[in-house]
């Protein structure tokens, strides 16, 4: 019988029938990342006219000051003759852009990049491609940091940890139970949880979130990315991570859905909202650790730019352009204000590198 479901929602809706309810986190990896049918794989969401904007697609200056402190940091590194610089999900490619052309004054590091884009969607991959094609840079594409050869190594990665998916546990009376995508009678895709609790997790969680009263939602990445990137920077390398996330591990649902700038249902129209999830960047610190290599902050990302001189650069940029004032004046607020609508606060830098190399410019020490 013909339905009205997108062909993404029939195979989610087919897997359900199949193997039972699917975990939240493996109906965010289809919804965002499915080969044919994903958010990401069929779409090109960021900017202005896309469905959310971020970071570098505000303002030039916040891929710059990345640009300038990429050539500190490969001083801090012993200035290898060649660096591996890596992004991972560069979307249009803004941020790579305009940090190349501020690095680009440091003649020696711009001399020793290789570029590799890690880039799960072929559409924005060719997208990356067309903006790149006149970089003086040689360049490669990868689905994954695995496929990255050895060597010294700087990895830089804005809002791509939030699309990683996320899963969620409920407390319930006998423990905490996995959430769960299922199909309710009415036919309406529902979350509910899983019938049986997940073994021990509460020895899983932080000391203090143990035995937290029913209905306590906890949510968690898997440890492969962290591990991943704590192992590949652990020697000679260095990772900086900025997302929309918090500095301490807690409670609380944070999956979103946003489609046009504004907030939608996760289960409404899969595979055509963006879904993303706060970072935990106290847990991505640990893992970090535990595999060898040394987390450095989270700091917020006002104090990351201020420490880099975005107030000077800003008033730069004024001076050159005083038609555009008020527009610079805004975009200074949206990535550095503390506000609810603003980036100051609620987004986090935090840096990853091989324990001998430090301290990092604008990154504090973890206590
Ligand atoms: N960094 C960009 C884009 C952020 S959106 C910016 O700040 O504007 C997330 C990006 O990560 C997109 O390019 C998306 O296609 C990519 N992505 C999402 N999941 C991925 C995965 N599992 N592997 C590689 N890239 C991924």
């Amino acid at each position: 019988m013909a339905d009205d479901y997108s062909p993404l929602e029939r195979e989610i809706r087919r897997l359900i029938a199949v193997a039972g309810p699917v975990p939240v986190a493996d109906y965010m990896r289809l919804c965002l990342t499915h080969p044919q049918y994903g958010y990401y794989t069929t779409r090109e969401p960021i900017g202005a006219s896309g469905d959310f904007i971020t970071a570098p697609e505000v303002s030039q200056m916040f891929g710059e000051l990345i640009g300038l402190w990429m050539a500190a940091t490969w001083q801090e590194m012993g200035a290898p003759e060649n660096v591996r610089l890596v992004e991972l999900g560069p979307g249009r490619g803004t941020m790579m852009l305009d940090a190349l052309r501020a690095a680009k004054v440091a003649k020696k590091f711009y001399a020793a990049i290789v570029l590799h884009l890690v880039e799960i969607s072929p559409k924005l991959q060719d997208l990356q491609r067309q903006r790149f094609a006149d970089l003086d840079v040689p360049m490669w594409w990868h689905a994954s940091l695995a496929e990255i050869p050895d060597g010294p190594i700087m990895i830089v990665a804005n809002e791509f940890i939030d699309a990683l998916p996320v899963h969620q546990a409920v407390k319930q009376a006998d423990g905490w139970h996995e959430r769960v995508v299922a199909v309710a009678d009415d036919g309406a895709l529902v979350m509910r949880t899983a019938a049986d609790a997940l073994p021990n997790f509460d020895a899983t969680l932080p000391r203090e979130l143990r035995d937290s009263p029913d209905g306590s939602i906890y949510e968690w990445r898997s440890d492969t990315v962290a591990f991943d990137i704590g192992r590949r920077v652990r020697n000679d390398g260095v990772a900086l991570i900025v997302d929309y996330g918090h500095a301490r591990q807690g409670l609380g649902e944070t999956l979103q859905a946003v489609a046009d700038h504004s907030f939608a249902d996760p289960l409404q129209a899969p595979g055509e909202t963006d879904l993303t999830a706060h970072v935990d960047f106290a847990t991505l610190a640990i893992s970090a650790d535990i595999i060898g290599a040394r987390s450095h902050g989270p700091v917020s990302q006002r104090d990351f730019l201020k420490r880099l001189g975005i107030d000077k650069r800003a008033a730069a940029l004024k001076a050159s352009r005083p038609d555009k004032s008020e527009a610079i004046d805004a975009a200074l607020a949206r990535l550095t204000g503390t506000g609810p609508n603003e980036m100051g606060a609620l987004f986090k830098v935090l840096a990853i590198a091989d324990p001998k190399i430090g301290p990092l410019p604008a990154l504090q020490e973890r206590r």
